[in-house]
């Protein structure tokens, strides 16, 4: 074995030694035990921090350590119980783990980051330790980033509802739409739970930075929104302004197909999703089979073609483009026969504030898409998953994204614990 100099340079934990070390002879996977001691007399004191050489009693501690090549490590200390002069008789305090923890920090902070990309029972098998510990220090990790991260005063949010298992169990999501990052969640997506988000979830700072919220034309949502953030205003999000054109459509197609007989019976059938996709995601045949629906009934073609120009609300800069362009698309159903369409026109009317709020506030709907992606993802991975709190910081680490370097990881992985500014 090396000099206990290399040992405690290979240990690298600042402000400790290498006494000694223990381990089974000729076993290439024993455990071993490295026994280390504090450089100096003067222990510092858990409460305050302030170092102090009077010492009351001692007692031997254990903590997993990150192993060495394919030999797990627990390091052995014997902890002091000192006297401080503000705050008595108190524990030594210990700067590689945390008070009472029975792991390292920087295996925890291993542990931690390998359960976000790995089943937490393979990352416990990973590390020789129990699903439970696993589990915890999974916990301590997310909760001490959240914590200490800087908070981010995004100008635009999203409050969002997620559907979670079968039945009618909704939660409301509320995310960073600039970033991209999810803030808050809450069981129900009534306005009380959404008002509770928007005041618990959000520092006096961050709900003053907000110019806009891009959500759907849930009533519960709007009304929360107008009582705690007066001065946002609220931007519909496409993507459901656009499932209302595409659920007309459908109901077009639907009148269509009952009413047109045997022709378009058999150019109809088995197109539903083929006609509710956009024209510009279709490709070849699949575009030659909708010219022949298309050429056998002239409604469902108008239909079609009126809710593919829905994509030019999004494109204007002024709000007044915007409801010349709504009226105009109206008066373009005149003698069309198309109920479906009319009423999906007063609908776009009556929410054509919220629609051309784009116009001064340009949320990234392609932000608050992959937000929504994320989510599901993790839902699905998580079925068990019964811990709230704990779902919500993996949907923030997830969004966050916090470690994209070589040197992000070195820092959630250094024995000090510094973090990520991101
Ligand atoms: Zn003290």
């Amino acid at each position: 074995m090396g000099s206990r100099r290399d040992c405690t340079w290979i240990l690298g934990l600042p402000g400790f030694r290498v006494q000694m070390i223990e381990g089974e002879e000729g076993r290439s996977d024993g455990r071993v035990r490295v026994r280390v001691e504090r450089q100096g007399r003067r222990y510092p004191c858990s409460g305050c921090g302030q170092r102090t050489s009077r010492v009351r009693s001692a007692k031997e501690r254990t903590w997993d350590d990150l192993p060495w090549a394919a030999h797990p490590v627990t390091l052995v200390y014997r902890q002091r119980r000192v006297v401080c002069r503000r705050c008595g008789v108190r524990t030594e305090r210990i700067e590689f783990a945390d008070a009472k923890a029975r792991v390292t920090r920087r295996l925890r902070q291993q542990i931690g980051v390998d359960c976000q990309s790995m089943p937490t029972s393979h990352a416990a098998v990973r590390h020789g330790v129990s699903w439970g510990k696993a589990r915890r220090a999974e916990k301590a990790v997310l909760a001490e980033w959240d914590r200490t991260r800087p908070k981010r005063q995004p100008r635009h949010i999203g409050l969002d509802e997620i559907q979670r298992g079968k039945g009618q169990r909704f939660w409301t999501v509320l995310s960073d739409v600039v970033h991209g990052e999810v803030m808050g969640l809450r069981q129900d997506r009534t306005e009380a739970a959404a008002a509770a988000l928007l005041t618990e979830e959000l520092t006096g700072r961050q709900r003053a930075a907000i110019t806009a919220v891009c959500t759907d034309m849930h009533r519960p949502y709007l009304n929360a929104v107008g009582a705690v953030l007066r001065h946002a205003e609220v931007v519909f999000d496409k993507f459901h302004v656009l499932q209302h054109a595409s659920a007309a459509l459908d109901d077009v197609r639907r009148q269509e197909f009952f009413r047109a007989g045997a022709v378009m019976r058999e150019h109809g059938r088995g197109k539903r999703w083929l006609l509710l996709r956009r024209w510009k995601t279709v490709r070849g045949s699949k575009r030659v089979e909708l010219q022949t629906l298309f050429a056998a009934n002239r409604r469902l073609f108008k239909a079609y073609v009126l809710r593919e120009q829905l994509d030019r609300l999004w494109t204007y800069k002024t709000r007044p483009g915007v409801l010349n362009f709504v009226l105009g698309w109206i008066r373009a159903l005149r003698w069309q026969r198309l109920p479906e369409m009319e009423r999906l026109g007063d609908f776009l009317f009556r929410h054509i504030e919220g629609i051309a709020a784009y116009c001064d506030h340009p949320v990234r709907f392609g932000v608050v898409e992959s937000i929504n992606t994320t989510i599901k993802a993790v839902l699905r991975r998580a079925r068990g998953m019964r811990d709230e709190q704990m779902l919500l910081l993996k949907l923030k680490w997830v969004t966050a994204h916090p470690i994209r370097s070589a040197r992000d990881l070195a820092r959630f992985l250094s024995p000090q614990g510094l973090y990520s500014n991101r």
